[in-house]
């Protein structure tokens, strides 16, 4: 909220922006998008109190509650409560742990999805969008056609988001930003609502204060030691008290309670794909030692396929990375059969690049760093041709399960392969970042 004046409304202060005629902004709230997310995903938990957690324990004793699905909220369970006082509040109820890069993806998919709409695409937060519209309704004549418009784009929006993603989300559309996400707030989960200019004074004037944006419990005290309760007493106050007392801010409250906000929907930098997933090591003095070296690319191995399986990628192509002597370094890769992101499929693509390359009589010095890099990602969520082989024999993908876990809990140094051991160096502790 108050995110929203620092870098939305200052911003616009500060530029000085002339409002762009005729502008028409959606904003996108998802209805208790962890919990939708968790119970789309999860069938045992559809229809059931549902409780996100933010915690580090396992039975999520501890925490807060980051989404309450609609079933738990009336229990009176809401985010921001202890876990411990949800917990009492609705002992049977389901508690979950926040999946935070899957709910992120979803946010992906979600702006993806506003995108084809509009190029003008702003995410707020994880589960909030600001939409652009204005460029789209430019042609609309006359005025309210132009709303009717929005409405229906609106309406497919959200009929977009719950076929492909199967979640709902409540969408506000108003003449700014400001408007947008309190027309967001009126009819919940599962909203549509417009507010057109001409009806802002009659809708925002009865409005406790603090339904406007960036005014939080402190302003709010402020402001009713002022006598303000309602959008409508801070709209009638003069303009200049409110900037002597509260400066830019109170300027731009004062804008507010008007339904005033000219800052525009800022699409972020498209986030940097990753590309690859790599590491290295460069070895004291060198070594020809092959054993020894093999042993190194096992070490970096499991760490680059951990940090793949954390961030939720499979790659294809592994390559391996060596430095003779003092030459420059260079690279030889391989393509694998099938997407991995277990160690075993990896390695062995390396360790065969390596002994082809020490077999070449090549190394005429030793080798001072090793390397290995996997790339041509795609996101494990797109989903993994699982072949025959896998389902005989999945012993890797449980046992990896497992020590991702322990290594989740108690560190990366906690478990590490025997044929590594004494090796400080390549302990995962110093290598899975
Ligand atoms: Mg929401």
């Amino acid at each position: 909220m108050t995110q929203y004046v620092a870098h939305g409304l200052l911003r616009a202060a500060h530029q000085g922006r002339t409002a762009e005629r005729g502008r028409c902004v959606l904003h996108l709230d998802m209805d208790a998008y962890f919990a939708s997310v968790e119970q789309r995903d999860v069938p045992l938990y559809r229809g059931r109190p549902l409780v996100v957690c933010h915690t580090s324990s396992d039975f999520c004793r501890h925490g807060v509650v980051a989404t309450a699905s609609y079933e738990a909220r009336r229990w009176g369970i809401k985010a921001g409560m202890s876990v411990w006082e949800a917990r009492s509040r609705c002992p049977h109820a389901c508690f979950v742990h926040a999946d935070i890069p899957k709910y992120l993806h979803n946010t992906r998919l979600l702006r993806r999805l506003c995108e084809r709409l509009s190029p003008r695409v702003e995410v707020f937060s994880v589960d909030e969008l600001f939409v652009d519209l204005t460029p789209l309704l430019r042609r609309c004549r006359p005025e309210e056609r132009r709303w009717e418009e929005a409405l229906r784009l609106g309406r497919d929006l959200k009929e977009e988001i719950r076929r492909k993603l199967g979640l709902t989300a409540s969408v506000g559309i108003g003449p700014n930003k400001l408007v947008a996400k309190m027309a967001s707030e009126f009819q919940k989960p599962d909203g549509l609502t417009l507010i057109i200019p001409e009806q802002l004074p009659g809708i925002l004037a009865p409005l406790p204060v603090d339904r406007l944006v960036g005014v939080g419990e402190r302003m709010r005290r402020h402001l009713r030691a002022m006598g303000v309760e309602t959008v409508g007493d801070l709209a009638r106050a003069p303009r200049e008290v409110m900037e002597w007392k509260f400066g830019l801010v109170g300027r731009l409250l004062w804008e507010a309670a008007h339904g005033r906000d000219e800052s525009p929907v800022v699409p972020g930098e498209e986030e940097q794909e990753v590309k690859s997933f790599g590491h290295s090591l460069s070895l004291r003095g060198g070594t020809r030692d092959l054993e020894y070296l093999e042993n190194t690319l096992l070490g970096l191995c499991d760490a680059v396929t951990r940090r793949m399986r954390r961030q939720g990628y499979l790659g294809r192509t592994v390559s391996l990375r060596l430095r003779v002597g003092y030459a420059m370094g260079y690279a030889r890769s391989r393509t694998l059969p099938e997407y991995a992101d277990l160690t075993s499929p990896v390695y062995a693509a390396a360790r065969d690049l390596l002994r082809r390359e020490a077999s070449s009589g090549l190394w005429t010095e030793p080798v001072t760093t090793v390397g290995v890099s996997v790339s041509q990602l795609r996101r494990r969520e797109e989903g993994r041709q699982i072949t025959i082989w896998e389902c005989l024999d999945s012993r890797e993908e449980r046992l990896t399960a497992v020590l991702d876990a322990l290594r989740d809990r108690y560190g990366e140094g906690v478990v590490t392969r025997a044929s590594l051991l004494g090796d400080f160096a390549l302990s995962g502790m110093n290598l899975a970042r």
